[in-house]
Parts: C-alpha cells; sequence; structure tokens
C-alpha cells in the first residue's frame, strides 16, 4: 500500500542494499535477508529479486500473508514468517506454500498440529531467552520434545531467539548472557535428536558479537544501510555501510520573510532577521513527522537548511537564507532532500532519525510508505 496523495519520492538504491548484503555475508556467513514490512520500506519484490540476484537464499517476513506474496512473485528459497501463523487461513498457507513459521507458543503449535492434518508444515521454535516478549522458555522444553515427537508432520527445522540490546556495546553481558542460554536449549534439542539450524543475530550482532553467529543470522537494518551502532563507541564496524533510501520532495514556493514576521501554524517560528524561507511539500500526511517543526533539516542543493515553523499536513517551510546568499535560490518545483541529497548537506538515516526522536528503522519503515522509484535495478 503506498501513499498516492504525496510528491514525496522514496529513491531505493538496489546497488547499496547488494553492497550491504555483501557486507554481511562477510561478517556472518549464512545470511537469512530480512525482508519484513515491505523491506523495511524499501519494496519486498523489488528488495528480494536484488538480493536473489546476490545469491540470497532464505529471506524473513513479518506475518505468513506477507510470505505469500514473496512466494506468488516467484521468489525462490526458503521462506521465514517471524510473526508466526496467526490464524487457520496462515496455517493452511504455510503448508501450501512451504513457509517456516516461527512457533513460540503451545496453544500455536497445537493449532498448527490440527490444522495441517497430518500434512507436513516446517516452523522455526521461537525461545525467549531474555526478551520477555514472544517464545518458548527453557523450561517447556520436556514438553515442546514430547509435542513434536507425537507429531512427526510438525518438523522443527530451525530454533531461533531474538536479542534485546545486541546494539548497546556497554550492555554485552546481557547479550551474552541470551546467547548462553540459546546454546544451552540448542544443545538440548539437538542431544534429543532435533536437527535443528540455530539462528539468534540480528545485525548488530552479525557486526559486534561473533559469539552470536551460531549457523545463519537474520540480517535487517544493516541491508539498507542503517548501523545499528550509530553514536555508539562500536560505530566503526557499520562505516562501511550505504544507505539505501533517500527521499525527495518539491519546492512549493520561495519568499522573503521580514523580520519579525512568524510563519506557520501557531506562529512558532519568528524571523530574527530579513530572511529567505521556501515552502516544501512535504508534512506529517506524508509520514513527514511533525516532531520535525523547528528541528529538523532538508538538503538543497547540497546545503542543509533548518526547518522554521511546524511541520504541517502537507508542507514545510526551511530556512534558504544561505542559499540566498550564495546566489543559488532555488525555484518553485526544484527538488529538496529530507533524506540523502547531494553534497556535505547530505543527511544520513541516523541524523533524521535523531532529530525526529526515534530509530532508522521507524524513518525507513514510515517515509517508505510514499512511492518509490527504484535505481541499479
Ligand atoms: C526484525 C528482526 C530481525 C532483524 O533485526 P535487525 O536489527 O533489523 O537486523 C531479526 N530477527 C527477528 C526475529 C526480527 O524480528
Amino acid at each position: 500500500m503506498t501513499i498516492t496523495y504525496s510528491k514525496l519520492l522514496c529513491h531505493i538504491d538496489l546497488d547499496a542494499i547488494r553492497h550491504n548484503y555483501r557486507q554481511m555475508k562477510s561478517m556472518g556467513g549464512n545470511i537469512i535477508a530480512v525482508i519484513k514490512s515491505d523491506a523495511y520500506g524499501h519494496g519486498l519484490i523489488e528488495t528480494a529479486r536484488a538480493l536473489v540476484a546476490e545469491g540470497a537464499e532464505t529471506f524473513a517476513v513479518g506475518y505468513v500473508h506477507e510470505a505469500v506474496q514473496l512466494k506468488e512473485a516467484g521468489i525462490p528459497g526458503r521462506i521465514i514468517a517471524l510473526l508466526g501463523p496467526v490464524d487457520k487461513d496462515d496455517c493452511e498457507a504455510m503448508i501450501e506454500h512451504d513457509i517456516i513459521g516461527f512457533v513460540g507458543h503451545f496453544e500455536t503449535l497445537a493449532r498448527l498440529a490440527y490444522h495441517s492434518e497430518g500434512r507436513p508444515v516446517r516452523v522455526s521454535l521461537k525461545f525467549d531467552t531474555g526478551m520477555s516478549r514472544l517464545g518458548f522458555t527453557c523450561e517447556d522444553l520436556p514438553k515442546l520434545k514430547a509435542f513434536l515427537r507425537g507429531r512427526p508432520n510438525v518438523v522443527p527445522v530451525m530454533a531461533s531467539s531474538h536479542l534485546a540490546v545486541a546494539d548497546e556495546p556497554e550492555r554485552v553481558s546481557m547479550t551474552e548472557k541470551q546467547a548462553a542460554t540459546f546454546g544451552e536449549i540448542v544443545q538440548d534439542l539437538r542431544a534429543s535428536g532435533f536437527r535443528v539450524e540455530a539462528n539468534l543475530a540480528n545485525s548488530a550482532a552479525i557486526m559486534g558479537h561473533p559469539g552470536c553467529h551460531h549457523d545463519s543470522q537474520r540480517a535487517g537494518i544493516a541491508l539498507y544501510g542503517g548501523n545499528p551502532f550509530a553514536g555508539t563507541e562500536w560505530e566503526h564496524l557499520g562505516a562501511e555501510l550505504k544507505p539505501a533510501m533517500a527521499v525527495s520532495a518539491p519546492i512549493l514556493h520561495v519568499h522573503q520573510l521580514d523580520k519579525g514576521v512568524s510563519i506557520s501554524y501557531g506562529h512558532t517560528y519568528t524571523a530574527e532577521r530579513d530572511m529567505t524561507v521556501a515552502v516544501v511539500g512535504a508534512g506529517y500526511a506524508d509520514c513527514y513527522s511533525r516532531g520535525l517543526s523547528n528541528t529538523g533539516f532538508m538538503n538543497i542543493g547540497g546545503v542543509r537548511c533548518p526547518i522554521v515553523g511546524r511541520v504541517c499536513m502537507q508542507m514545510t517551510a526551511v530556512d534558504i537564507s544561505a542559499l540566498a546568499e550564495q546566489g543559488a535560490l532555488p525555484k518553485t518545483g526544484d527538488d529538496v532532500w529530507l533524506l540523502g541529497g547531494p553534497g556535505e548537506g547530505s543527511i544520513l538515516p541516523q541524523d533524521l532519525a535523531d532529530w525526529w526522536g526515534t530509530i532508522t528503522y521507524e524513518v525507513f519503515c514510515v517515509l517508505g510508505l510514499n512511492r518509490r522509484a527504484f535505481l541499479n535495478e
């Protein structure tokens, strides 16, 4: 689903995604490409195709119906649904399309066993080792193994768990604790004859915690050029990642704002001197957060221009006095960059996330709801 009323355009560089995939592969070895939520806003099918060309063989999405979209688009390889089967339709689809669903609770396992009616279905056993969200616990193991022995058509091909603080170098001990618990679980399953492929690592753990690598690793944010260690002492680990998304919007109007005149709803900004502003066609209805009011910047011709006043539904004003002084005044219809863009003013995903008060994941997912243009397909 794409926003159709906006003039924002997401420029998706598939070469950058392939480059980042190779980076992850060089660090991890056996990468499961996490392309849930429309590939973090980068386009599910286009991203999958780019990665297939790069040799990717396993993909992970959220719900089962997103996995079905990949199958129906003819994407080869294994497809994992990280959120597992939620209802009867999901169970049926898992069986019909041979989708591997994460399963972390006995109710889910029982539902799947019931709807499978003896037909084979593959699952990844999900364990809670510290996230306290979803998953079986160590204590569940005896009952879990007994259940699986009684239902041989439900085939556990993987064991998985998810890390809570892998992107925080100062909390290594928590990650090590989760890794130790997971290691014991995997050992127990294997000792009982379950030949599971173990995966624990997310992007941060691929880059910073080799002890978590196991058989395969689930890379998400790093594929899109988000550095999970941005702003930390391990930032250098992501130095080679390339942002894959840039976002542009058109200038609607350029005008003077005289000293003492206020602009936009609430008059929250008043010109301290005579200045020049551009009104840009981007606002919160286009998923450009109102939280950026008087806080963020846009890149115009390589120069970072500060937002002045409130971000509106489909408009935002920026101070372009610096451009006016250079004699490089933009005009109506010119593109400005909310993310990326040329020159020294290029806006990194982490910059926008910081101004926005969020993480790069959210920036990508929501801006990615706008129309896309693909580069280097
Ligand atoms: C989203 C997700 C990932 C990927 O995490 P990143 O931090 O984006 O690398 C891995 N595993 C699970 C279970 C996920 O939900």
